[in-house]
């Protein structure tokens, strides 16, 4: 079968991890110092603060702008129910903006209409490593006084304009097993402000700057040694990855027939977390299709937050039709740095030949 992603570690990591576990120094010390130095130059921001998760940067990044009861932050539908959750757990409202169809972001149009006098933060999720229109979003947050947290999680080293995703809001990566770059569970946030980086880094370790003196009620939201020498090593093949994931969308683009592939838009640099295809017909059937042929693939997401029993029960009773439609339609094939040229041909195979 091939996967639909695969961690890829390899002797590098192993020899990382070994020499952390007889450095007896295991919780957050200084290889999370040195990944954090070294994502924040590869981010090109000033700062970067390692965390536990991607869900923990994001809750990390909302409560560090002091956002609470009372107030509402913009978001996306169609993500990983992480992106609107780090809102509810510092007691404030996700508010959600249907996205564009071709691009399956955030629509800056509808960001407008959905701001009100509590608004205090506007949320995108670069989803499948595609960014957002950032240009848009910073505009409408400049007009309206608005913060910008960026969920890029999925999107290690994408670019608008040449310039990393993560550097223009307070960015949040996640280092989960099934990302572009992995330290089995981890996260770090990304920002070039002084201030937040430093109230950040309190709330990530239970409010103290000196041990035992806390001056914030804060959690423990630390990254371990053992995650961090990973991270070094990942992200020195980061690139590499990304030239692979490219390669290989560029491949299905130009040879897959009767589907809606992903676009890239204009000046933007795709990473391909995913390469997540539309099937306004068949979608399953052709997911079945697959799955006899020996090829995985994913439906990312099958449900968009809004329609989650789980914010059903908070009252949320949205329609957000393009959300909605696309959840139904989208199909993610294998697209990962692993893939040979035989299973791409095979993917191609599958799915041009899902009518014979
Ligand atoms: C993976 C992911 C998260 C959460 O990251 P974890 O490390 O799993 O906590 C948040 N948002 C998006 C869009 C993600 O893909």
């Amino acid at each position: 079968m091939i996967p639909i992603s695969i961690p890829l570690l390899g002797d590098e990591e192993k020899q990382a991890v070994l020499e952390v576990i007889d450095s007896r120094q295991l919780a957050q010390g200084p290889k999370v110092e040195a990944f954090e130095k070294t994502f924040a130059a590869f981010c090109g921001v000033k700062h970067a603060v390692a965390t536990s998760s991607g869900t923990t940067a994001l809750q990390t990044a909302v409560l560090a702008y002091g956002i609470g009861p009372e107030d509402e932050v913009i978001t996306t539908p169609f993500t990983f129910i992480a992106s609107a959750n780090a809102v509810l757990f510092a007691g404030a409202k996700p508010v959600f903006a249907d996205i564009d169809e071709r691009t399956y972001n955030i629509n800056p149009h509808l960001i407008e209409a959905a701001i009100t006098p509590r608004t205090r933060a506007i949320l995108p999720v670069h989803i499948f490593g595609n960014p957002c229109n950032m240009e848009a979003i910073m505009d409408i947050a400049a007009r309206h006084g608005l913060v910008v947290i960026e969920d890029a999680c999925q999107a290690h080293g994408a670019t608008v304009g040449g310039r990393k995703v993560g550097s223009f809001g307070t960015g949040c990566f996640s280092f989960y097993p099934t990302k572009n770059i992995t330290t089995a569970e981890g996260g770090i946030l990304t920002t070039n402000d002084d201030e937040l980086a430093d109230r950040a880094r309190l709330i990530r370790n239970h409010g103290q700057r000196q041990r035992y003196y806390h001056e914030i009620i804060g959690y423990n939201f630390r990254m371990t040694e053992i995650q961090a020498a990973i991270g070094l090593v990942q992200l020195g093949k980061l690139e590499s990855f990304t030239a692979a994931r490219r390669v290989n969308a560029e491949y299905l683009t130009q040879k897959l027939k009767g589907v809606i592939t992903p676009c890239e838009t204009n000046g933007s640099r795709h990473v391909y977390h995913q390469y997540s295809i539309r099937v306004p017909d068949g979608r399953d059937h052709l997911a079945d299709h697959l799955r006899e042929r020996g090829i995985a693939t994913g439906i990312y997401y099958p449900l968009p937050v809004h329609k989650q029993i789980a914010y059903q029960q908070l009252g949320y009773t949205d329609r957000l039709p393009v959300a909605e439609k696309v959840s139904r339609e989208v199909l993610s094939l294998p697209v990962h740095p692993a893939l040979t040229q035989e299973d791409l041909d095979r993917i191609v195979e599958g799915v041009n030949s899902r009518w014979s």
